[in-house]
Parts: C-alpha cells; sequence; structure tokens
C-alpha cells in the first residue's frame, strides 16, 4: 500500500520519476493511482519524506501466482582495460552460465525460463537468449539504460517483478549483480542469498547453496515464505549448456518511463584493477598459479615467464597475496576470483577449501607440491610430487626449446 502524509508540499518531484505515470497532482497533494506498482522511485525523491509504502509481511502474502524462472541479463559496460566500451554492449559469459542452471530448474519446475534484458538498444540480443535456453525475453529498451545505474536498474526490475511475479530470480555475483540484487531484495521486502555456488529445486523451492563459516561447510538455504526467491551466483560455477541453434525466444517488449532525476549517481570516469590491455583471470583459458611453497616474489616472477611462455596468465593463493608475492586481483578462490580455465597449473599450493571452490570448475588441473599428502592432489588430473622451484625452470627450458 502507498499512502501519501500531510507532509506533502505540493512539490511535484514526485510526478515525473513515476516511471507508470501512476501520481498526478490534486488540491497542491500527490496521488497514486492503481498503476502504481509500489517500485518506491517516487520515495527516493520526495524532500519531505510524505510518501510511505507499506508491504505485507512475507508470510502474509499469496505466493500461488508467482511463476518462472528469471535471468538477470548482465551486458557488459567496458573492455579489458577499462575504457568505455565502443560499439555494441556484449551479454556478459555469465548471463549464459546462469541461463543454462535456470533452464535446468525452469524444466524441473515446469516453468518457463525468462532473460530480463535493459539496454538503450537492442543489438539483437535474442539470438543468443534463445539458443542459451530462454523461452521469453522480457527487454525495456530506454535511453536512460545507455549504462547501468543502481537507481534508475532497480526500479525497472521492482517494476516488472510486480507486474509478472517471477517465482525465482538470478543474477550473476559479479560487481552489477552484487549492487543491483540487493537493492531490488530491500525493495521489494524479500530475501537474497548471495555468492551461490550451487542451485537445485527442492520440494518446488529454490535451494540455495554457498560456502559458510569460511568456506568450511555448505549452508543450504531455502526461502520458503517470499517471492520471488532470490540469488546471486558467482561466474565460473555453472558450466554453460551448448547452445541449441535456431532455438528462438519470445520477445516481450515492456515500456518504462523514465526520469533522469532518478539517477542520483553519474559516472565521471571508469577504471578497472589489473593489467590494462591483458586478459584477466576470470576469463583466462590457461593460469598459472602459486602459493606459499614459490617462498618469494622473485621466485614468483618464473610463474610469470612460464604464463607468457603459455599464453596464459598469473594466478596465486591468498597466503602468495598476503605475502605480497602477486596483487589481490590475481587472488583465485573464495575471496578472490572464481576461474575456469581449460588449464589450471597449481605450483607450492597446498589446496585449502578456499582455495578449490574457486578453480575446481576448470578443465584440467596440474598440481606441483613437495607433500604427497596436500589436498591439492584430490582435485588435480596430474599431480607432480617434487620441487616447485626445480620443476618450473625446466618447463621454462622446454618451452623456450633449449
Ligand atoms: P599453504 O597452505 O601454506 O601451502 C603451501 C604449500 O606449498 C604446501 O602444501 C607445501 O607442501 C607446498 N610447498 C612448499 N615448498 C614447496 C616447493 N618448494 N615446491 C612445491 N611445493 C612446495 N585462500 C585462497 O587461496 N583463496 C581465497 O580466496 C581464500 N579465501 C579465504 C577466505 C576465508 C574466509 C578464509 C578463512 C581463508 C581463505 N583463504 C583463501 C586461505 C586458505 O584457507 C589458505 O590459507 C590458503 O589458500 C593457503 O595458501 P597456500 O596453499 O599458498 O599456502
Ligand atoms: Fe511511486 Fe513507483 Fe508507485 Fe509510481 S509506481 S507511484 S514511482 S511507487
Ligand atoms: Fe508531495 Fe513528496 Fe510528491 Fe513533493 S515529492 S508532491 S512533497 S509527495
Amino acid at each position: 500500500m502507498i499512502e501519501v502524509s500531510k507532509k506533502c508540499i505540493g512539490c511535484s518531484k514526485c510526478v515525473p520519476v513515476c516511471p507508470f505515470a501512476a501520481v498526478s497532482m490534486s488540491d497542491k497533494k500527490a496521488v497514486m493511482n492503481e498503476a502504481c506498482t509500489l517500485c518506491g522511485a517516487c520515495v527516493q525523491v520526495c524532500p519531505v519524506q510524505a510518501i510511505t509504502i507499506t508491504r505485507e509481511e512475507a508470510s502474509a502474502r499469496d505466493l500461488t501466482g508467482y511463476k518462472g524462472v528469471w535471468v538477470y541479463v548482465e551486458l557488459s559496460e567496458t573492455d579489458g582495460g577499462g575504457a568505455a566500451k565502443a560499439g555494441p554492449r556484449k551479454i556478459r559469459k555469465v548471463v549464459l552460465e546462469l541461463l543454462s542452471a535456470g533452464r535446468r530448474l525452469a524444466d524441473e519446475l515446469g516453468e518457463d525460463l525468462c532473460a530480463v534484458l535493459l539496454t538503450d538498444k537492442n543489438h539483437s540480443y535474442e539470438k543468443e537468449l534463445g539458443p542459451y535456453g530462454a523461452d521469453k525475453i522480457y527487454m525495456v529498451e530506454h535511453d536512460e539504460l545507455f549504462e547501468y545505474n543502481t537507481d534508475i536498474f532497480s526500479t525497472v526490475i521492482v517494476s516488472l517483478v510486480n507486474r509478472h511475479k517471477p517465482s525465482v530470480i538470478l543474477y550473476g555475483a559479479s560487481i552489477q549483480g552484487r549492487d543491483l540484487a540487493p537493492r531490488v531484495a530491500s525493495t521489494l521486502y524479500v530475501g537474497l542469498t548471495a555468492d551461490c555456488t550451487a542451485l537445485a529445486i527442492k520440494d518446488g523451492l529454490l535451494l540455495q547453496s554457498r560456502p559458510a563459516f569460511g568456506g568450511n561447510i555448505m549452508a543450504d538455504i531455502l526461502s520458503p515464505n517470499s517471492r520471488p526467491q532470490m540469488a546471486t551466483v558467482r561466474p565460473n560455477v555453472m558450466k554453460i549448456n551448448e547452445p541449441v541453434h535456431g532455438r528462438s525466444a519470445l520477445v516481450v517488449r515492456e515500456t518504462a518511463k523514465l526520469d533522469r532525476s532518478l539517477r542520483r549517481v553519474k559516472v565521471l570516469e571508469r577504471s578497472m584493477a589489473g593489467d590494462t590491455g591483458t586478459v584477466r583471470i576470470e576469463s583466462a583459458d590457461i593460469i598459472v598459479s602459486g602459493g606459499r611453497g614459490m617462498k618469494s616474489k622473485e621466485r614468483f616472477k618464473q610463474l610469470e615467464e612460464l604464463s607468457g611462455l603459455l599464453g596464459g596468465v598469473v594466478g596465486a593463493s591468498r597466503a602468495a597475496v598476503d605475502l605480497g608475492f602477486k596483487e589481490k586481483h590475481h587472488q583465485v578462490g573464495q575471496s578472490g576470483t572464481t576461474v575456469s580455465p581449460k588449464l589450471y597449473l597449481a605450483f607450492g599450493i597446498s589446496g585449502a577449501v578456499q582455495h578449490i571452490v574457486g578453480m575446481k570448475a576448470s578443465d584440467v588441473i596440474v598440481a606441483v607440491n613437495k607433500d604427497p599428502n596436500a589436498p591439492i592432489f584430490n582435485v588435480a588430473r596430474y599431480g607432480i610430487v617434487g620441487d616447485a622451484h626445480e620443476i618450473v625452470p625446466k618447463l621454462i627450458e622446454a618451452l623456450k626449446g633449449k
């Protein structure tokens, strides 16, 4: 329920920001009509906090009308080096991972898988989203959606949710997804499970699994009393299904009236942490990673030479990062980046659960460790019990053809 109190001073600021033309002025007071979706946009701009939205207790809601699994389609904002992207923005890889996971969930529920796309211009995105599993695409095209913005994007998503009532919404646990999903959750007054590493259906509910207590146990979370059930999912955890060429998705065009005054944050400049012009660790095909066993920053540099010869990128355990061998954005694991390269080489890494969770999806893992009982060997396809300081120079020599 939405109410305007006596505090209203008749400033009209809430009128243009409403995406659904649900506000008008009557006797110098704002009045909301039945088109209101409780998106909350007007509440944000009211200078005297005259507007209040009262939401039902989660347990009191009728959940039967909520159907369908939604995937938020994140588009790239920048190129690898951090500059604003020229040309059409691309669908980020995590979206394909979510569609693959979402397809499985939707099939099990017997419901539709829907992609939610917010963009200033559609560049035939449906041609990619359909083959990867989407049955339907809710598309909002508007000039104000030219780049991600928390206020604008959350307002649109909330309004779509109120209109179509999905049962599940999945977001990538990317910088954007980690910003957007909590905002949507708090506006809708529903829960959110962050950083999931596995999803399933249990008794018709979304079973959300994520590491807890420092990664030592997995917590299974259910949200029986609220809809939509929302989760962010770590990139590089879910395997991407083979696209079904020729499979198409129904495009449902949605309208939104977005006023510029909703945008409280303006992006002045972008800069990305990391080596400009090089492949970033999350998208690398080959990662040469080192841990505390590399012993020093100088010895760690040998891994850079090796990775250069293999055409890969250097990764590091948290211990190696803490010791200053490599910068934080190279860290693989629970509190670093989750990776899934074709080849992951681990030198002097013990294989703590917090490291494994970030690299176990790699196609081939090769581990070198002095300790034959190191847990890293449990996930490695090839294991070498030996001294990394002898093996790394030999590999470099071999690759140089000496
Ligand atoms: P160690 O565990 O000290 O292992 C060093 C290994 O090197 C040993 O197995 C040893 O046998 C081997 N070795 C020594 N000398 C040689 C040699 N000459 N040749 C070959 N092998 C040698 N860790 C991460 O990596 N990523 C994370 O994101 C992460 N997040 C965390 C989040 C939380 C909340 C917590 C509590 C911990 C996290 N950790 C993370 C830390 C994690 O628990 C481990 O402490 C860390 O991964 C250990 O790094 P390591 O394997 O390099 O060091
Ligand atoms: Fe306010 Fe949103 Fe309702 Fe419009 S739809 S009146 S902006 S809560
Ligand atoms: Fe009234 Fe607030 Fe709307 Fe201004 S923004 S008209 S004070 S409800």
